[in-house]
């Protein structure tokens, strides 16, 4: 049985890979701090005996005993509003983590995947984002934390691979959405829901021209597991390229939950990037992977997921 660490594995997007390794038949090693990630997202897999979850802060050292074949590194918080909150910790878990991971790595000759973020394309300059774009990114901006930290997360394994040879992935995530992010993350999904859901008025952040491309959780995890599969050490974008204005969105989950409200205009935060869209020609032609799940049918499950949830957790502050 092949064994796989998974860090952030409480989190929207570890748990999922939890899922689907579970589901691979794979012994699966989930190591989360539970500062942002929810161990109700795990709950199902803990009476499996091929599961196991360990509290740990992947910043500290970290042990794990027995063989290793791969380690996922997808700890961090991943919302603007959490990494404003945490900055330290954020930058801490794409350094000391990273670092953490591919010693581990070493040790167990263990394949590491990382998480990175079409955040290192900043605020782009160039549409939509190939993988060979360095980026625009405000190192001291209030986002710079988190990009920052996922820039030199992405140098270190890439030094790990030239200098150490060892095995090592990157993927580019762009923005995701499906059932377990955090209804109360402060990013444009759930917080458009749950405004709906409460009957209130939903924030459009500046004038709302500004874009983004929308990929559902299944895709995103079929496309960090054939990469992880695949012999390809260069960072790899994955993403739906679907780009919509988040006005247009605003109106789609006004018509998907049938609320009466309307939209309210709020500043735009500092250095929120004006458009993003992947250019996934390299998921395509390496992993022969593109998304599949529309937006309509995506949105309709994520949907389902919210509204089920305890009505406590909609009136649930962010910190
Ligand atoms: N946004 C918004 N209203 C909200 C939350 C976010 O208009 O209540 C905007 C935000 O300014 C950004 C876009 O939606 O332009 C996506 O924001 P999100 O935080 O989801 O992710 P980002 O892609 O910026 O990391």
């Amino acid at each position: 049985m092949k064994r796989i660490l998974i860090t952030g594995g409480a989190g929207f997007l570890g748990s999922h890979l939890c899922d689907r390794f579970i589901k691979e038949g794979y012994h699966v090693i989930a190591m989360d701090n539970l500062i942002t990630g929810d161990i109700r997202n795990l709950e199902h897999l803990f009476p499996l005996s091929n599961f196991e979850f360990h509290h740990h802060d992947v910043s500290q050292f970290i042990h794990v005993a027995g063989e290793l074949d791969y380690i996922l590194h997808f700890a961090s918080p991943a919302s603007p509003i959490d990494y404003l909150k945490i900055p330290i910790q954020t930058l801490k878990v794409g350094s000391l983590g990273i670092h953490n991971c591919l010693g581990l790595a070493r040790v167990k000759n263990a394949r590491v995947l990382i998480a990175s973020t079409s955040e290192v394309y900043g605020d782009p300059t160039v549409h939509p984002q190939p993988e060979e774009y360095w980026g625009n990114v405000n190192p001291v901006g209030p986002r710079g934390v988190y990009d920052e930290a996922k820039r030199f997360q992405e140098a270190m394994t890439m030094a790990y691979h030239t200098y150490h040879g060892l095995e090592t992935r990157i993927v580019r995530i762009f923005n995701t959405y499906g059932p377990r992010m955090r209804l109360n993350d402060g990013r444009v999904l759930p917080a458009f829901i749950g405004q709906a859901l409460r009957g209130e008025d939903l924030t459009i952040f500046g004038d709302g021209s500004q874009t983004r491309s929308f990929c559902y959780v299944d895709d995103l995890v079929e496309g960090i597991y054939r990469l992880l599969l695949s012999d390809y050490p260069s960072p790899v974008n994955i993403g739906n390229p679907v780009e919509i204005t988040i006005k247009e969105f605003a109106e789609e989950i006004i018509k998907l939950t049938g609320t009466s409200q309307q939209v309210v205009y709020k500043p735009l935060p500092t250095d929120d990037p004006k458009q993003r869209q992947p250019n996934i020609s390299k998921a395509k032609a390496i992993l022969d992977w593109e998304p599949k799940v529309s937006r309509a049918e995506g949105l309709r499950i994520t949907y389902d997921y919210f509204k089920n949830l305890p009505e406590e957790e909609l009136y649930k502050a962010a910190y």
